[in-house]
């Protein structure tokens, strides 16, 4: 066992591991319960969260009885004390002590004593700061180290204050604040990881960018509150249909992204058209009454494909397109080989709905005597923009 330092040493020592750049928070705090266990002349240190039971979130003991993860009910630890009085507790030993000597902390873990301060991280009590010993001492604590403990406390509530800041911020930032959703930020990182994955091990998957048909025209009719409550609501439609281990994400204004983990391409069309076919069904309630809308969607699957995920991305990309061209209310998949032809479909299919195939009438003159011989009916597509400039 260290000899504890003098007072001036162990807030010199805790002071340096405080304010070390090379650690992050959470290699602080463990640093921290070292040095702090050392300092006060112990063999263990802990910080637990008391919500509502007690959980072990960091730990030093070098014995490792005390590992992470560690629950237990909150009226069973001795730091139960600590949290109802909310003051802190020092137990010289605890087998002298006629409240203690049957708590298994003493009869099971050997431990001879305890000492304990409530943690508070802003204004919520969060948990305790706890420490034991093996053996009795020799001298009893004494009013300084009550003073230190209490200090040491102050200080881990403050360093898990921010890491709870952090981590909020950090949420905050990676979230689409409408939905709810991963944002597109979020979902680029995560794709990162994903194509990662599937280089490392072979892990085939799918994207799909699903954009609402015609969304604009809810805003025009209803006005911006409804457009965004039927973004809430295809959010959550979409969302609690999703397989297990795929996901979704906000990718821009009126589209969604969908991860689609562990599919072949016939996978990849039937997932993401039942989604299709379940929002299709969906009715949004809004103030002025039911709203129906379709979506349509592009995919872009991972197997058999050499392309990276900037193309991956491009290739769903103009797969939507396309099925936005096609006349909507569909998914279509990007299949390179195949790709004119199903344009050309899906084109004709849409200048069919559109009414863009034109009948054209012209007159047949043999070029030799320039007499007419026949009159020939065309069917013409008329192209979209501008209005009847192409003509296929
Ligand atoms: P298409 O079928 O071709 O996709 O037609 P569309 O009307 O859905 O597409 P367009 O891109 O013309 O319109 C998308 C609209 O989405 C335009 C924009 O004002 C609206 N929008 C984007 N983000 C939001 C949002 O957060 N809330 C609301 N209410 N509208 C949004
Ligand atoms: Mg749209
Ligand atoms: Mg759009």
């Amino acid at each position: 066992m260290t000899t504890p330092p003098g007072a001036q040493d162990r807030m010199h020592t805790l002071w340096r591991v405080a304010t070390d750049r090379s650690l992050d928070q959470h290699q602080k705090i463990d640093a921290m319960l070292k040095a702090a266990s050392i300092a006060l002349d112990m063999d263990v240190a802990l910080v637990g969260e008391t919500d509502p039971e007690y959980a072990l979130r960091y730990v030093y003991d070098v014995s490792s009885v005390f590992q992470l993860p560690w629950h237990i009910a909150l009226d069973q630890t001795v730091c139960h004390q600590v949290m109802q009085t909310q003051q802190s507790l020092f137990l010289d030993n605890m087998g002298a002590d006629l409240a203690y000597r049957q708590h298994p902390l003493f009869t099971q873990f050997k431990f001879a004593v305890y000492a304990g301060a409530p943690l508070w991280v802003g204004d919520t009590l969060y948990g305790s700061l706890s420490f034991l010993r093996r053996k009795p001492r020799q001298r009893p604590y004494t009013p300084e180290d009550k003073t230190f403990m209490e200090l040491l406390a102050a200080w881990f509530g403050q360093m898990l204050l921010q890491i709870k800041q952090q981590t909020e911020l950090r949420a905050l930032a990676l979230t689409d604040v409408l939905t709810g959703l991963p944002n597109r930020r979020a979902a680029e990182t995560r794709l990162a990881e994903e194509y990662g994955r599937r280089q490392r091990d072979g892990t085939p998957f799918a994207i799909a960018i699903c954009d609402l048909d015609r969304f604009k025209l809810v805003n025009d009719h209803y006005g911006h509150e409804i457009g965004d409550l039927v973004l809430q609501q295809a959010a959550n439609t979409l969302h609690g249909h999703m397989r297990e281990g795929d996901w979704l994400a906000r990718w821009g204004g009126e589209e969604f992204l969908i991860y689609l983990h562990q599919v072949d391409h016939d996978q990849a069309f039937s997932v993401v058209d039942r989604l299709r076919l379940v929002y299709q069904q969906y009715a949004v309630n809004t103030p002025h009454g039911v709203l129906k809308l379709t979506l349509s969607a592009g995919v872009s699957v991972t197997q058999g494909s050499t392309a990276d995920l900037t193309r991956i991305l491009a290739e769903a990309d103009s797969a939507l397109y396309e099925a936005k061209n096609a006349g909507r209310d569909r998914i279509v998949m990007h299949q390179p080989a195949q790709r004119n032809m199903l344009w050309k479909a899906g084109e004709l299919q849409s200048a069919l709905q559109t009414a863009r195939v034109m009948p054209a009438y012209q007159v047949m003159v043999d070029l030799t005597n320039g007499q007419a011989v026949a009159d020939e009916a065309l069917a013409r597509l008329v192209g979209k923009d501008p209005p009847g400039s192409r003509f296929h």
